[in-house]
């Protein structure tokens, strides 16, 4: 079942857990997530980032996932992430996807007013859900990140504002989180995302949840976060194990053998996330409010 990935942070924000958001690129990370899902009877957001669509276009990719979600027995939202354009998030509008995020954290505050704005009343004309960022999470998931600001925490002050002027459904805000597996001592600031969360009804959202310990995610919840998403957690728990079970095997494997290795190892992993962020056994909370 398809949901708007706002009706589910909606209804995680009313009842204390956190949507597990994973990147969604190819069949197995999709299917390996879903069927976690399934078996944790958990609801699941699948996003799919700008970065992949050099090797995976979204041509490609969505109509993919979208078929996946679609058969699952739990709710999924699919959502272009870190999305950098109009045209690049009206093109995912109609590919089908419903849940879309604009990404303009690093431009100017006004502009990101300006730009986020337009983009939600295009999005919401086609009856799908805005997610913006305010404040800058750094960092990146790739091998060798491009050079970018450092990340800069959300000023709370400007959540009223920003929130009115574009009419977002979901905000990814800045608190001490940072793309990619985290390095060094986490300074993960809650008294933040508890005054943020005082000043707003509209769902808050944790990108960069990868390499934090174990304990934090129940007080980031706690805190007022209703959504997470992950990528390298995931991304190196497959590799490490894919090296693994080629290392045992001396014959060259079948392929699909490898690929359902690599689908068991995303599943393992997102079962993992879905205990820590609390949302095992909710998939029961959500009627089908979209398709
Ligand atoms: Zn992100």
């Amino acid at each position: 079942m398809i949901f708007k990935l706002s009706d589910l942070q909606r209804i995680a924000r009313k009842q204390k857990y956190a949507i597990p958001h994973v990147l969604g690129g190819n069949l197995e990370m999709t299917y390996g997530a879903i069927r976690a899902a399934e078996a944790l009877q958990s609801p699941i957001a699948i996003g799919v980032a700008p970065e992949v669509f050099a090797s995976i276009p979204m041509e490609i990719s969505f109509p993919m996932i979208l078929n996946i979600a679609s058969r699952a027995q739990v709710p999924v939202a699919v959502q272009l992430e870190h999305g950098k354009s109009y045209e690049q998030i009206a093109k995912a509008i109609k590919l089908g996807v419903n849940s879309v995020m604009f990404d303009g954290s690093a431009l100017p505050y006004n502009e990101n007013i300006t730009q986020t704005k337009k983009i939600a009343e295009m999005a919401h004309a086609f009856g799908v859900c805005v997610e913006a960022e305010l404040g800058y999470v750094g960092g990146s998931a790739l091998r060798t990140p491009a050079p970018g600001p450092a990340g800069y925490k959300t000023d709370p002050d400007l959540i009223p504002d920003f929130i009115a002027k574009t009419g977002v459904d979901g905000l990814a805000i800045s608190f001490g989180n940072v793309h990619g597996p985290y390095q060094g001592k986490p300074e993960i600031d809650l008294a933040l995302v508890e005054k943020v969360a005082s000043l707003t009804d509209v769902p808050l959202v944790m990108h960069g949840g990868s390499g934090l310990p174990d304990s934090i995610y129940g007080k980031i919840v706690a805190a007022g976060i209703s959504n997470i998403h992950f990528y390298s957690a995931v991304a190196m728990h497959a590799w490490g194990e894919l090296k693994r079970k080629i290392g045992e095997d001396d014959q060259y494997p079948p392929y699909h053998e490898v690929v359902a290795h690599s689908l068991k190892f995303f599943e393992d992993k997102t079962k993992r996330l879905i205990k820590l962020l609390g949302s095992k056994g909710k998939a029961g909370d959500f009627e089908k409010t979209s398709s």
